[in-house]
Order: C-alpha cells, then structure tokens, then sequence
C-alpha cells in the first residue's frame, strides 16, 4: 500500500501546489468550502478533510459561481467578440467525498454529453483532477448509498485517499492520478496498515422504483401539501454538489462590456420567465415540483442516474425543513391515480 503519513500533508498539499490550484475543504471564518491551498492561514484556518462535508461541495471549481465568458466590443449595429475566456489552468480537488464527485459527473453529463459541449466547462474540466476521500462514517443525513454513490470506492476519482488514522492511504486510479502521486511520491511509503470498517447508514432510504413511479404523479395533489412551506429561497440548489442551472447576463461600459454566467436556480420565479411576462412555472408549486422531478425522474430518464447524489447538504440548510428522503418516502406511499 502507497501511505502518506499525516505529518506530511502539508508538505504534499504544498508540492501539489507548484503545478495545479489545489482546493482543499477549509473553515475560514464562517465559511466552510473549497479554498485554494495557497490562501491557508496556518493558526487562523482549519483544514476539513476530517469533516464528512463543508457546507460548500467543491463545484465551483470546475463551474464557478459566476464566470466571465466574453468581452464584446459593439462596432455599428454589429457586436463583436473579442476574447474569449475558457479557464484551463491545472486545478485539483483535494479530499471530495464520494457524493461530491457524483455532482461533478453529473455535471459532466450535462455539459459534455449527448451532441452538447460546453466549452467553457469543458476547459476547467479537463485540467482537473480528483482526489477522493473515501467515507466509512456516513452522517446523519448522508444516504449516498440510495442515489447509486459507492463512499469508499466512489466513482470518478482519479486518486481515492483512505483515512487510516496517522495516515492515508493513497491509490491512484487514473493517468491524472497517477501524475499527482508522482509528484509526490518522495513523502509516500510503501506499508500495510488497517483500513477502517464501514459504519452502517443511520438514515434509510429506498428510492427504486421512485423514478418510474414519478411519471405518472406530475398532476398528483401530494405537490400542494409537500410545497406548502418552500419559500423559494434557493438555498437548497446553492449548496446542491449536481445542480447547475445558470444564467447569462452582460455588463456593458459604453460600446465596451463582457457577457458572464452566474449560477441560478429551478426555485426563483425570475428564471423561467419570459420576455413577455409569461411563466411556464409561475408558482411556486411548479418550482418546487420541477426541482424535485429534476433530481428523482427526468435527469435519470436521461442519463440513467439520479441527480441528486444523498449528501444530504439541502436537508441541513432549508429554513423550512424540506427534506428530500420524506419526499422520496412520501413519493413511494402515495396513491397513483388518487
Ligand atoms: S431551501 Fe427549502 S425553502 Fe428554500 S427553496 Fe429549497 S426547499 Fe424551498
Ligand atoms: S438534492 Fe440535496 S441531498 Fe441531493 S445532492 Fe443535492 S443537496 Fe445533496
């Protein structure tokens, strides 16, 4: 076994860092997210790889919260591009739970499959690399086991670290693993150590049958009941690790301006409406509705996986105390045809 004793983390974080940006779980303050290494305050930060998750999954790495896309230069009636800015500096996220890298290949999905290719995502994408940390605890409200994530052998990775206690355990898993692991490959050893034994899920969640079932509840009355208390806040969909609606917008300085993406969310009633003042999903049932077929049956019509990954992140931060396994739940008991 290839190990990194904990002692050199640092070290390697550091090495790691003369040749990607490399985004490490971190409280900095208030905030729990992705930083990059390089804006660690030794005695001031705390490093997170312990925690199960940050509040923030690491998406906004290979698609930011807002990112710039062209600069535009209007000529007369003509508007021209005059650069474009597709992102391909060496990136790695250090330490993604195994749901959080099922967000980024859903991510993947969306953006690079089926006749579609986003070239600015495709950019950051591809100069990206995964370092998974596997799971052998899952919290209170993970249930990734249930949205097809296997914790301690989570897909998509190109290296899977092991917490082993004083160290890790390091298996590269792809060609950009084992790049990584070459440039660090002076601070590893070669010895056995025991892994640690996976704990059972606290929470238990059944979703089969729930995608197939759904097609035929979009009429069905339990929507008004279960949408009563969403107030449309967006929180769930901020910190979703597999959502990743986006707007485009421009900002322009006279004949000069750039156009830029920001995230955006399914629940805001400004984003399906139309320049003439029509909304296919005026109320906020239709939102709440829309978000939740969106994760249990049309993304898994499509791509044959659902798009929510149990991380169970939308469960913590909504004010109204939506949760998506009760839906899941309530999904399964009701009555079709009622
Ligand atoms: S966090 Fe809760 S209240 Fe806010 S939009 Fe999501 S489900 Fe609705
Ligand atoms: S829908 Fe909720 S539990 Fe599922 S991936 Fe998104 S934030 Fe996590």
């Amino acid at each position: 076994m290839k190990v990194l004793s904990k002692t050199k983390l640092q070290t390697a974080l550091n090495k790691l860092s003369d040749s990607a940006e490399v985004f490490v779980p971190m409280q900095k303050g208030e905030k729990s997210a992705y930083f990059s290494w390089k804006s660690y305050e030794d005695g001031k930060d705390e490093l997170m790889l312990e925690a199960l998750n940050v509040y923030q999954s690491p998406k906004n790495v290979v698609f930011p919260q807002t990112e710039r896309m062209y600069s535009i230069k209007n000529e007369g009636m003509k508007v021209n591009i005059d650069q474009t800015y597709e992102d391909d500096h060496p990136t790695i996220i250090f330490g993604a739970r195994g749901c959080d890298v099922k967000g980024i290949l859903a991510m993947d999905d969306a953006f690079l499959t089926r006749g579609y290719e986003d070239s600015f995502y495709k950019a950051r994408r591809s100069a990206n690399t995964i370092i998974a940390n596997a799971c052998y605890e899952p919290g209170a409200n993970c249930f990734c086991n249930a949205m097809e994530v296997d914790l301690t052998e989570p897909a998509g990775a190109d290296v899977i670290l092991r917490d082993a206690g004083d160290a890790y355990v390091w298996e590269a898993k792809s060609e950009k693993g084992e790049a990584v692991t070459a440039q660090i490959k002076d601070l590893m050893e070669d010895k056995n150590v025991k892994l640690p034994e996976a704990k059972p899920f606290t929470q238990k969640v059944d979703y089969s049958g729930v995608a197939e079932k759904l097609k035929d509840m979009f009429e069905h009355p339990l929507w008004d009941k279960l949408s009563e208390p969403c107030i449309n806040c967006g929180m769930c969909t901020f910190v979703c690790p597999s959502c990743y609606c986006f707007d485009i917008q421009v900002k322009m300085f006279g004949d000069e301006g750039y156009r830029f993406r920001a995230w955006d969310s399914c629940m805001f009633e400004e984003y399906t409406r139309e320049a003439g003042g029509g909304n296919p999903r005026g109320a906020s049932k239709e939102r709440f509705r829309q978000r939740f077929l969106h994760k249990l049956e049309f993304f898994k019509e499509r791509y044959g996986t659902p798009l929510c990954t149990g991380c169970g992140r939308c469960i913590v931060v909504c004010p109204t105390d939506i949760n998506i396994v009760k839906i899941i739940d309530a999904v399964k008991e009701a009555e079709v045809n009622a």
